[in-house]
């Protein structure tokens, strides 16, 4: 049984050297302990602007556990994570995803690796509970979930990126050929045997997050749009509401002329003509990110470009 860990990392220099003595570590332990025959971590260098492709190629020299495959752009935390996990379907029996900063807790594996050689197909990294996390970051995230399972797709709650894939788990998530890639909803949608290993999430250990809340937001649109047409419904429902309201203007208009006193109402005319203003632009805009996302799916463009590898079976 060989087992990748995947690893994506941008400008992660500050923390490369940590993870890795930390990630090999607890490879060589399941090694000694025969859980697997053969583990590899694969850095995925997602156009990174530091010194991270050159430290990577130093531990693929040093240590024939490590690997990496460099991008020649960057192309996104989820991409980039998809081209890891494209090279681990065709060269391993399971994958780890996990991020490069440390915040999930690397003793997790063992028991994920556990749980997958009695039968899981997707071991979900779950963590207990936020306390590290600055309380903006811990209220939006929760707020995200909320509007996730509102909307209809199916998340787990309070995991990430940090799961293992078995490998039929893994070719049946290549199946998918989608560019706008919402990987936690994806996998939450194949099925199979399903577990959970819980584990507290640490601070990141160095470096800064490379999820502003710009990115953040655009990821949470993401997830929204790229599963989900319910936005779409609620457009409908909004016109049919205010359809009915104008019908009851309509009569009260009338009833007024009929009986004479017509109203001065500059305030009412004024207001109506923001609000409704302002929904046709808010109905207009999630069409738009309807048509945005079968813009970029249906040019089909190549996900990224793998520019250089680094290991000793791979260069
Ligand atoms: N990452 C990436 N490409 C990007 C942005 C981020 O590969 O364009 C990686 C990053 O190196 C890290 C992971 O995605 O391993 C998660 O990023 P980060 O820890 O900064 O996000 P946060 O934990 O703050 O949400
Ligand atoms: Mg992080």
């Amino acid at each position: 049984m060989t087992l990748s860990i995947i690893v994506p990392c941008y400008n992660e220099e500050a923390v490369l050297h940590e993870t890795n003595a930390r990630l090999t570590d607890v490879i060589k332990r399941m090694e000694t302990k025969a859980l697997i025959d053969h583990g590899r971590i694969m850095y995925v260098n997602d156009g990174s602007a530091d010194r991270t492709w050159q430290i990577v190629e130093e531990l693929a020299q040093a240590d024939q556990h490590v690997g990496g495959l460099c991008l020649a752009h960057n192309v996104g935390h989820q991409q980039a994570l998809w081209a890891g996990l494209e090279w681990a379907a065709a060269h391993s029996d399971a994958a780890i995803s996990i991020d490069a900063d440390l915040q999930d807790d690397v003793e997790a594996i063992p028991q994920m690796v556990e749980l997958w050689l009695h039968g899981a197909d997707v071991v979900y990294g779950v963590r207990r509970e936020r306390k590290t996390d600055t309380w903006f970051k811990r209220t939006t995230a929760q707020g995200f979930y909320r509007l996730m399972r509102m909307m209809g797709s199916e998340v787990v709650y309070n995991h990430a990126d940090f799961r293992l894939m078995s490998q039929r788990a893994l070719q049946a998530l290549m199946a998918y050929p989608e560019r706008n890639l919402f990987l936690r909803g994806m996998v939450a949608q194949l099925g199979f045997n399903t577990a959970s290993v819980y584990y507290d999430r640490a601070e990141r250990f160095a470096g800064e997050s490379k999820y502003p809340l710009t990115k953040m937001l655009g990821f949470a649109l993401d997830g929204i749009t790229s599963f989900s047409v319910r936005p779409l419904q609620y457009i409908t429902y909004l016109g049919a509401v205010f359809m009915l309201i104008s019908i009851c203007a309509i009569v009260y208009g009338i009833v007024s002329y009929v009986e004479g006193r017509t109203i001065a109402g500059w305030t009412s005319q004024l207001v109506s003509i923001w609000f409704i203003g302002g929904a046709i632009l808010l109905a207009c805009g999630i069409i738009g990110e309807y048509v945005g996302k079968i813009y970029t799916e249906v040019k089909r463009r190549p996900r990224y470009f793998i520019q250089k590898t680094a290991g000793h079976e791979l260069s």
